[in-house]
């Protein structure tokens, strides 16, 4: 089983359009359809972690530790700065990101969500005034391994989308640990920084952060940049890492910031005729 990765495709046609300015460049092999990009220098990311994170296997502190870690530490890498290669008729993606403000729901809509009640549990965050209500920020719904939401693991690994909540804009996207589906969504069952061997999840979840918000930020209201097939830019590198190197522990790993090696896939840049890299301007790989 090959994950997809995400579940909201766009499939909205290429209509041709032909965006004005010069923060806008095309013929890189993705489209712009005239919507706008996040431009925040950071981009403010704000998580909900979901269901039971004091736990076992990755269910845990620790994973949120290290997830706080790498939300804080990836902006301005020379893997994102892939994503200031987008941007819209008034400026371009900044590429900088940080880690916001968190909060923790323990299971106000119980253990088997669909959309609804994930958009339920984060408008209670923001009407409640414990997450401010941004509509230039990345809303990050992370569920425990014992939630299910509908057709996370069969149909998608992580989502995004936009909806109107608490009378703003608001961009969520969802997140599912991956220890509840290793073979589907995880490249490795024992990740670089995995506490043990085969408790993948934090990696597998951060390899999942990592296309869920690029596309946030490059398409946040699902109107900015896609291909004519609708993949958006991480779509166009799904599971697809490029070179790795071999961590202590066996595991593969492509990045190291912040402290920490990371397994992480490609994005799409937007230049030098597009393709997928590990850093902004270095060599394009097809795997
Ligand atoms: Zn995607």
């Amino acid at each position: 089983m090959v994950p997809t990765g995400d579940g909201s495709a766009v499939s909205v046609p290429d209509d041709g359009a032909k965006p004005t300015g010069p923060a806008v460049v095309t013929g890189n092999g993705i489209n712009y359809n005239g919507g706008p990009v996040l431009k925040g220098n950071p981009v403010p990311i704000y998580v909900i972690w979901y269901g039971n994170w004091n736990g076992t296997g990755s269910n845990t502190q620790a994973t949120v530790s290290l997830i706080d870690t790498f939300l804080s530490s990836l902006g301005n890498t020379p893997y994102e700065l892939i994503n200031s290669t987008y941007g819209d008729t008034t400026g371009n993606v900044s590429g900088n990101l940080t880690l916001t403000a968190q909060v923790f729901d323990t299971g106000s809509q119980g253990t088997r969500l669909r959309n609804s009640r994930i958009s339920a549990a984060i408008s209670a965050q923001l009407t409640s005034g414990a997450l401010p209500t941004d509509p230039n920020g990345v809303y990050l719904f992370v569920t425990s391994s014992d939630v299910r939401e509908s057709g996370f693991c069969t149909q998608f690994c992580g989502f995004h989308t936009r909806q109107t909540l608490n009378g703003a804009d608001i961009k969520w996207a969802f997140i599912g640990n991956t220890d509840r589906c290793p073979s589907a969504c995880e490249i490795q069952s024992t990740g670089p920084n995995s506490p043990s061997t085969g408790v993948g999840g934090a990696d597998g979840m951060v390899n999942v952060i990592t296309h869920e918000s690029e596309e946030a930020i490059t398409d946040p209201d699902l109107n900015a940049w896609f291909d004519s097939s609708g993949n958006e830019d991480a779509d166009k590198c799904n599971f697809k890492f490029g070179p790795t190197q071999t961590a202590a522990n066996g595991s593969k790993f492509n990045q190291t910031f912040g402290g920490h090696n990371w397994m992480m896939q490609m994005e799409w840049e937007n230049s030098r005729g597009g393709g997928c890299d590990q850093t902004l301007g270095g060599p394009f790989f097809t795997n």
